[in-house]
């Protein structure tokens, strides 16, 4: 018989125990990392096909096919929810998105579609490649996706701010609801000629600033193309 010789975890010195201790949450984090990687996955996987159709029905579009589905290993500490990759064409899933809520995972999931589709409709009209390290330009990109966003799932323009304060990326109501809050009229009266305008014509800091007469022009170019 053979005597197994086991060391009770209470019996460990300070050191060891700590060591056991930092590798035990290690592995769970990894654990759950994992779980929520693949859930997360799963989930957006199955949201996709789904919401391209409702988007086409009720935003009166035509997707460009589907944008490629990747898993991404993530840490917990990464706050993204979901994220459209342009140089792959590829929608990924972020950690947070296993703990929402199935609206808001449908929401994610139409914005996320919404800069797949301003980015294929992009390349399809020979636009030159917009460059989102311009704050401008980003804004408009989530605005058009806010858009998808909000018109899909009917959710309320509650923008109430003011744009004479500088654009901040870094504030999401800014950035988020502004953004929406900046393109609805345009998108409203032609979603295909909106985007092409605002594709074609991405707003300055004095647009941004100067924003009803942005709208104004571009509600006229939408008007004269009809
Ligand atoms: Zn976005």
């Amino acid at each position: 018989m053979t005597t197994e010789i086991k060391r009770p975890i209470h019996k460990m010195g300070p050191i060891q125990s700590t060591l056991f201790g930092i590798a035990f949450l290690t592995m769970c984090a990894f654990g759950t990392s994992i779980t929520a990687t693949l859930l997360s996955d799963w989930k957006m996987e199955k949201a996709i096909p789904v919401e391209i159709k409702r988007e086409e029905k009720i935003l009166k579009i035509t997707h460009y096919g589907n944008p490629r589905i990747i898993g991404r290993f993530f840490d917990l500490s990464d706050n993204t929810v979901a994220a459209y990759i342009p140089e792959i064409n590829a929608v990924t899933s972020g950690p947070l998105l296993t703990f929402m809520s199935d609206s808001k995972i449908i929401e994610s999931v139409d914005h996320e579609l919404g800069h797949f589709y301003s980015e294929q409709f992009r390349i399809k009209h020979n636009i030159p490649k917009i460059n989102t390290k311009n704050k401008y330009a980003r804004f408009a990109l989530e605005g058009i996706a806010g858009y998808f966003e909000h018109k899909t799932n009917n959710l309320p323009d509650t923008y109430t701010g003011n744009s004479q304060n500088l654009l901040d990326v870094n504030n999401i109501y800014q950035l988020y609801d502004g953004s929406y809050h900046f393109v609805k009229p345009i998108l409203d009266a032609d979603i295909n000629k909106g985007i092409l305008y605002l594709l074609k014509n991405i707003p300055t800091e004095n647009d941004y600033k100067n924003q009803e007469q942005y709208q104004k022009k571009a509600l006229e170019s939408i008007v004269n193309k009809q």
